[in-house]
C-alpha cells in the first residue's frame, strides 16, 4: 500500500510527501495500523529499516488529529514565571547522533503543525537545550541521562507524556542507561502504561530488555521485521 492508502491527517501526508517516500516500509506500515488501535508494541527493527518514521507516523498522525491540548496548570508558586516543558510525547534514544537524526526527521513531519519538537542530549551546553525547550516542547527526543539532569533541574515536567517510545533500547541497556530509563519511566508523574501508548524498538530480544517490555508496555504486539 501506498501512504496515500494509509488514511493518515491530510497535514502528515504532505508533509511525508514532501520528504519523498511514497511507500511505507513495512515497519512503518505496521506501525501505523497497530498503533491507530491504540496497541502498544516491541519492534525488532533494525536501522535502516524505517523504524524512525515507524513510531514518528503513528505519534504525528493521532497528535495533528486530536490537537493541541489546554495549556496544562503549571505547577510552583507562580504559575505566571514557570519555565516547565510539559510534552505530550518523549522518545528516549541512546546517542547524540540518533536523537540529532530523530529530531531531523521529526521537524520535517511536524512542518507547519501545532506539534514543537525538541531535543537534548548529554556532552552539549544545557544552557541553549534548555531555552530551545522553552521556547516549545511536545514533542522530545533525549538521551537519557540528559533528560534525567533536566527533570531534577524542574525544566521538564512528563505529567502529559501519552507517547512513549524507546528507540535501540538494547543499546542503551548495553550502555548502562536502564538506571536512567527506569527513573524516568517510573517518575511518579510519568502517566502509568494505562495511561500512554509505549513503543519499544530493539535490535536483540535478551532476557533484561523482557523484563523492560513486561514492566513498561501493557499487552503488547510483537513485531518482528
Ligand atoms: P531509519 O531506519 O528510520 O533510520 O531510516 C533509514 C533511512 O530510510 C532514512 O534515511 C530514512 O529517511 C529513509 N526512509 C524511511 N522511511 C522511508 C520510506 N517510507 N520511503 C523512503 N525512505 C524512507
Amino acid at each position: 500500500i501506498s501512504f496515500d492508502e494509509a488514511d493518515l491527517e491530510p497535514l502528515l501526508l504532505e508533509n511525508i510527501k514532501l520528504s519523498g517516500y511514497t511507500v511505507p516500509t513495512p515497519v512503518q506500515k505496521w506501525s501505523i495500523s497497530f498503533g491507530r488501535a491504540g496497541r502498544d508494541m516491541m519492534a525488532s527493527a533494525q536501522t535502516g529499516s524505517g523504524k524512525t518514521g515507524g513510531f514518528l507516523f503513528p505519534i504525528l498522525d493521532e497528535l495533528f488529529s486530536a490537537g493541541p491540548a489546554e495549556a496544562p496548570a503549571a505547577d510552583g508558586r507562580n504559575p505566571h514565571r514557570s519555565r516547565k516543558a510539559y510534552p505530550v510525547a518523549l522518545i528516549l534514544s541512546p546517542t547524540r547522533e540518533l536523537t540529532s537524526q530523530i529530531f531531523d526527521e521529526a521537524r520535517k513531519f511536524c512542518y507547519r503543525s501545532w506539534v514543537r519538537p525538541a531535543v537534548v542530549y548529554g556532552g552539549a551546553d544545557i544552557g541553549q537545550q534548555l531555552r530551545q525547550i522553552e521556547r516549545g516542547c511536545d514533542l522530545l527526543v533525549a538521551t537519557p541521562g540528559r533528560l534525567v539532569d533536566m527533570i531534577e533541574r524542574s525544566r521538564i515536567s512528563l505529567q502529559n507524556i501519552r507517547y512513549l517510545v524507546l528507540d535501540e533500547a538494547d543499546r542503551m541497556l548495553d550502555m548502562g542507561f536502564e538506571p536512567q530509563i527506569r527513573r524516568i519511566v517510573e517518575q511518579e508523574d510519568m502517566p502509568g502504561t494505562m495511561d500512554r501508548h509505549t513503543l519499544m524498538f530493539s535490535a536483540t530480544f535478551p532476557r533484561d530488555i523482557q523484563m523492560l517490555a513486561r514492566d513498561f508496555l501493557k499487552d503488547y504486539i510483537f513485531l518482528s521485521v
